[in-house]
């Protein structure tokens, strides 16, 4: 696949959605562990307004979903809403310019990653999602300098994503709440940075389907 079309994109956000759910349990006793157990239940909350905001199928582009996806998190609390909500608003907006769909998903996320950070403040190595998503980031703009359609390019995502999110059972927290209980958090993943693996990984296996 080298396109992204709407059903695509919703068949992304519907994978991402069910992955999530079958995660939830498993974030949030990672947020119990190194932060205030609420992680679970800020990003379910956020995915039930998404679903709600989704375009039907006739409606749906790439553009489309991930508009209603960042407004759905947007409008959710916890530290995690707002700062994915950013994040897929830069992606929803990256369609405006010209390339292949490696190109401006890469340009999409890239410019997402540095709106987090700009936001959060949080660089690699902080144990957060920045720690999943910079190596995600790096594989997109790999991929689209090497060429690569856009399913092939969301698996080296993925790959990297999920290795980064691993690198954060080994990281004391810098930023956020994992930050104010020390080694505590050592051995814990950062559920943000599982998140972002989640999202990846759906994607590759939406394109992929
Ligand atoms: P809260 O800590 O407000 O309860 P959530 O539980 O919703 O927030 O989200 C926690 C997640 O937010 C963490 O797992 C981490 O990935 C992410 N996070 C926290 N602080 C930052 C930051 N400054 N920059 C980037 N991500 C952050
Ligand atoms: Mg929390
Ligand atoms: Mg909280």
């Amino acid at each position: 696949t080298d396109h992204i079309d709407g059903a695509l994109a919703l068949s992304w956000m519907n994978t991402f959605t069910e992955d999530f759910h079958a995660a939830q349990q498993a974030l949030t006793d990672l947020d119990r562990q190194a932060g205030d157990g609420d992680f679970g239940t800020n990003i379910a909350s956020a995915l039930r307004k998404v679903v709600a905001e989704l375009p039907t199928a006739d409606d749906a582009t790439f553009a489309s979903v991930f508009t209603a996806t960042a407004n759905g998190f947007l409008a959710t609390g916890g530290t995690s809403g707002p700062l994915f909500g950013m994040w897929f608003r830069a992606v929803s907006r990256s369609t405006a310019t010209e390339g292949t769909d490696t190109d401006l998903l890469a340009q999409g996320v890239a410019a997402g990653l540095a709106k987090v950070q700009t936001l959060g403040g949080a660089s690699v190595g902080d144990n957060t999602m920045i720690d999943a998503l910079a190596p995600a980031s790096q594989a997109l703009l790999d991929a689209s300098t090497g060429g690569l359609t856009v399913d092939k390019a969301l698996t080296s995502a993925a790959r990297a994503a999920r290795a980064g999110a691993a690198s954060t059972a080994d990281l004391l927290a810098a930023r956020g709440r994992a930050s104010y209980v020390g080694d505590l958090a050592l051995g814990v993943e950062d559920p943000g940075a599982v998140t972002v693996a989640i999202f990846f990984e759906a994607g590759a296996a939406a394109l992929s389907a």
